[in-house]
């Protein structure tokens, strides 16, 4: 089927060099910087914003079919490029925003909300980035191009996805992973999905020179998130958002960032709204990094003039645990485009958020720790106050995380006082006993 949108790749240093979609490239060949997929606005000016609102509210509530998912629901601002037919889907996106005013007002703001991105497929938002690639993998290969597998290096999560979205396509993937550097049920995940599962004496840095140098030499097509196909896919929750709050805007947003392409693709969501006359106006947006793995942080602290690439130390939000960002100059950009700020968290502060914010209900993974400690930071100086209206970015789901839960709740964290600690009380069956630990626990 013939589209009338159009999307292509642009050297994101502005050095006019553009490429198809369906090219095997993650550079410019001519100034080596990142790809960005920039859309044929004009054809999407086409539709007025109140008709693009209706048609994504229309399909959001369609029940199946590929406009059910919350990327392929707005396929025209995604990846059109891509046949329906050939679209690899497992339900992603659509996840839920969530008021939590109990949280929010015990640190001052009552206006947080938080979206649950790991409420997802393989428990994390990677897999709105790899819907997209995947599929656009499915085409190549339908057009006859050759691309025996797909691979990356990963911290767990984006290699659980694109075992996954490979497994439902029957594409061969491979996942380079730093071994003993993951939970045990992001290994677990590509293991069983019937990936190549390379776990490597190095870190995540060391895994991601490896897979670029195999797959700048063979013909297999690489997942990582410089592969700015991925992108397209996760600014959707840019859009969720808005559609979630009725189409306003939110005065903040919280994210957490490692590898720092997914600070970038909520930008570019809001940034494309506003271009469409959806929304009126753009967000400030707070990229948190844990402290131990601080690089845009620090350069954050002298006004991006300078940036140094770091051996990232040892921190529980190990899907963060990265010392060379390869996205840094998009975060950067749009740091610099929405009155941006960077912040960092302590192993303490993120344990302390997450545990802070389960006893509203949620159940927090690491990374959506280091965002929550942030905006307790912000709201701590004041640089968010009680009238602002913030979302914070969860990153992944909780259960995928269980060891640290378990560490945090046993006291085992090396570095964490575990204020919070609630293990479980081990009485004889004894019904006095029983009677009067649940008093306690009802009184205290
Ligand atoms: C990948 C990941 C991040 C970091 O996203 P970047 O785009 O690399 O900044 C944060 N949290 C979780 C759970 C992740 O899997
Ligand atoms: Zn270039």
């Amino acid at each position: 089927m013939k589209t009338k949108y159009r999307a292509w790749f642009r050297c994101f240093a502005g050095c006019d060099e553009v490429y198809e979609l369906d090219e095997i490239i993650y550079r410019c060949r001519r100034c080596d910087s990142l790809l960005e997929v920039r859309h044929d606005t004009d054809a999407l000016r086409q539709r007025g914003a109140q008709e693009w609102k209706e048609l994504f509210a229309r399909r959001w509530r369609s029940p199946s079919g590929p406009f059910s998912s919350g990327v392929w629901g707005k396929k025209e601002w995604v990846c059109p490029r891509v046949d329906d037919a050939n679209i690899v889907s497992l339900g992603e996106g659509h996840t839920p925003l969530l008021h939590v005013p109990d949280f929010g007002g015990r640190i001052g703001v009552p206006d947080v909300h938080v979206k649950l991105c790991g409420n997802s497929h393989t428990g994390s938002f990677k897999d709105l980035g790899l819907t997209v690639l995947v599929s656009m993998v499915q085409q190549m290969r339908a057009e006859g191009k050759d691309v025996p597998a797909v691979a990356c290096a990963s911290t767990g999560d984006t290699s659980a996805a694109v075992a996954a979205y490979c497994a439902r396509a029957g594409i061969r993937s491979v996942v380079f992973l730093p071994r003993g550097k993951i939970s045990p049920a992001q290994l677990v995940q590509p293991v069983a999905n019937g990936a190549l599962t390379l776990a490597l004496d190095t870190d995540f840095d060391g895994c991601m020179d490896l897979v670029q140098q195999v797959c700048s030499k063979n013909n297999i097509y690489l997942a990582n998130s410089m592969n700015s196909l991925r992108i397209e896919g996760q600014k959707t929750v840019a859009v969720e958002i808005c559609q979630q709050l009725g189409w306003e805007v939110p005065d903040w947003v919280v994210i957490p960032g490692g590898n720092l392409g997914n600070v970038s693709a909520l930008g570019l969501g809001f940034e494309m709204m506003h271009e469409l006359r959806l929304i009126d106006r753009l967000p400030r947006i707070c990229c948190v990094q844990s402290a131990q793995a601080n690089p845009l942080y620090l350069s954050y602290l002298k006004n991006f003039e300078s940036f140094e690439p770091q051996t990232a130390r040892e921190t529980l939000a190990t899907a963060i645990q990265i010392g060379n960002p390869v996205s840094l100059c998009k975060a950067v950009s749009t740091l610099k485009a929405f009155g941006g700020i960077a912040e960092e968290a302590t192993e303490e502060e993120l344990a302390d958020a997450c545990a802070q914010a389960d006893r509203s209900g949620l159940f927090t993974d690491p990374h959506t720790g280091v965002a929550l400690a942030g905006l307790i930071k912000l709201a701590g100086r004041g640089e968010i106050g009680p009238a602002d209206r913030v979302v914070v970015i969860s990153t992944a789901h909780g259960l995928k995380f269980a060891q640290f839960k378990i560490g945090y709740h046993w006291k085992e964290l090396e570095g964490v006082e575990s204020r919070r600690a609630n293990p479980p009380v081990e009485l004889p069956a004894d019904y006095d006993a029983v009677v009067s630990a649940i008093f306690e626990h009802i009184e205290a």
